[in-house]
């Protein structure tokens, strides 16, 4: 372990936790990453160990068979994890979400039913908002849920689910008119469905169809999915919370904490690319010395090592405001924004050390190159942080009269 993004305060039991996920990313992920992300092959050995760890429940709390972790304790497993490879991180961002959404939002009966078994890893969650024809506009949904008698029945297709196939738990956001006039303002007529399904691809239920995956450019291994409902009928209880119209705000809850863990994975990813920079930039010899000799070269690395360091604490912050029950809606927003920029940054400079060879698939960082952008796009863009961010300011700063 170097001197970088070292985390002051944790408890030995914190200490104990990510010394046993830092060992098994250093044995169990980083040595097959790259062969694994090339063949877009599912890391199923991985997840199983993962679930033998205890990640899955790692914030669950106890009574539900979880580890009641904190939030820090949780992106600090995640920066590891994305530090050996990201898209595993991505396996368990969607279920950790739909988790805290069930222990924030779900009904007793829904917690009781939903979370031991995730805790565990059996039951594996996904969360989807996004459409074709929308990703930041959520107010634009059209995805519909129309009561009939004790269910609903739901039509529309849903885009970009990470975990659509692998998962069996769904939260999926429609939009509910029953009980809220038109003229009622988008998010307040929206709601979170539980779907239960089969893993796998094709028609997973009657109504309920995962075509396939979408192939990417990068974040292989993870699928990504559409996901297609057709008169899909679903039990009223199965409704998060119980009740309708909160749908949004329950995923924008989701998705503030789902923002830390993406900055903590853009803090896992430029880690990995400084340590792979500072490396070779002791092995490559020009003009007759180590290029890390050259200063241009030195002044990248300090670059590099700043912005590491930087994005880390942010990303503390974030997670630490949020465990002390404050708002945390502006560090997150920042946090996930100043990470996953400084990331594909550093990811560009360790690229550039690595000269010629930097594109070469025998290469770690050719890989990390193609995974890096994914984190300006999901849990909201680059803009849309910057909007929140913005809004929040001018509500800190307002100015009297
Ligand atoms: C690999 C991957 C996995 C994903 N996983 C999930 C998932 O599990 N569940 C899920 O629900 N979604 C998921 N998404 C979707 C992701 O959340 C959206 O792609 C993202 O929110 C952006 O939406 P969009 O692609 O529709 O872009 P758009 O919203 O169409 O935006 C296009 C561009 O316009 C900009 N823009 C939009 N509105 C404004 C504005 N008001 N002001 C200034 N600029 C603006 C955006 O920043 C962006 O640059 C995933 C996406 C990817 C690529």
């Amino acid at each position: 372990m170097g001197r970088l993004a070292q985390t002051d305060g944790l408890t030995d039991v914190q200490q104990e936790i990510l010394a046993t996920v830092r060992d098994f990313v250093d044995k169990e992920i980083i040595p097959v990453a790259t062969e694994l992300e090339h063949r877009d092959e599912y890391p199923t050995r991985i997840v199983e160990g993962l679930k033998e760890l205890g990640v899955f429940g790692l914030m669950i709390p106890e009574e539900y068979g979880g580890l009641g972790e904190s939030l820090l304790t949780y992106a600090l497993c995640v920066e590891e994890i994305a530090r050996g490879w990201m898209s595993v991180s991505g396996i368990i961002n969607t279920h950790f979400i739909v988790a805290y959404m069930l222990k924030q939002h779900g009904t007793r009966e829904q917690r009781e039913y939903f979370l031991p078994r995730m805790a565990t890893g059996e039951v594996r969650g996904a969360f989807s908002m996004s459409e074709p024809g929308l990703g930041s506009d959520v107010s634009a949904i059209t995805s519909k849920g129309v009561r009939e008698g004790d269910e609903y029945v739901l039509n529309g297709q849903k885009m970009w689910l990470t975990n659509g196939g692998s998962s069996t738990l769904v939260a999926v956001l429609c939009r509910t008119d029953e009980g809220h006039p038109e003229g009622t303002a988008p998010h307040k007529s929206m709601t979170t469905f539980l779907i239960e399904k089969e893993p796998g691809f094709g028609q997973v239920k009657p109504g309920l169809t995962i075509p396939g995956k979408i192939d990417k450019m990068g974040y292989k291994g993870v699928d990504t999915t559409e996901l297609i409902m057709d008169g899909l009928r679903v039990p009223a209880d199965r409704v998060l919370g119980g009740v309708t119209g909160r749908g949004f705000y329950q995923m924008m809850d989701g998705v503030e904490v789902g923002r830390v863990n993406v900055a903590a994975r853009g803090c896992g990813v430029a880690q990995r690319a400084f340590e792979l920079g500072v490396a070779y930039a002791q092995q490559r010899h020009t003009f007759g010395k180590p290029i890390a000799q050259h200063q241009a070269i030195q002044f990248k690395l300090a670059e590099m090592g700043t912005k590491v360091e930087a994005a880390h604490a942010m990303m503390v912050n974030a997670a630490r405001k949020k465990d002390s029950g404050r708002r945390n809606d502006l560090e997150a927003g920042m946090a996930k924004y100043l990470a996953s920029e400084y990331c594909k940054e550093v990811v560009e400079d360790a690229f550039r050390i690595h000269g010629g060879y930097g594109f070469s698939k025998e290469y770690e960082i050719e890989r990390l190159y193609r995974e890096a952008p994914m984190l300006l796009i999901g849990e909201g863009t680059a803009e849309i942080q910057k909007m929140i961010i913005g809004r929040r300011l001018l509500e800190e700063y307002r100015i009297q009269g």
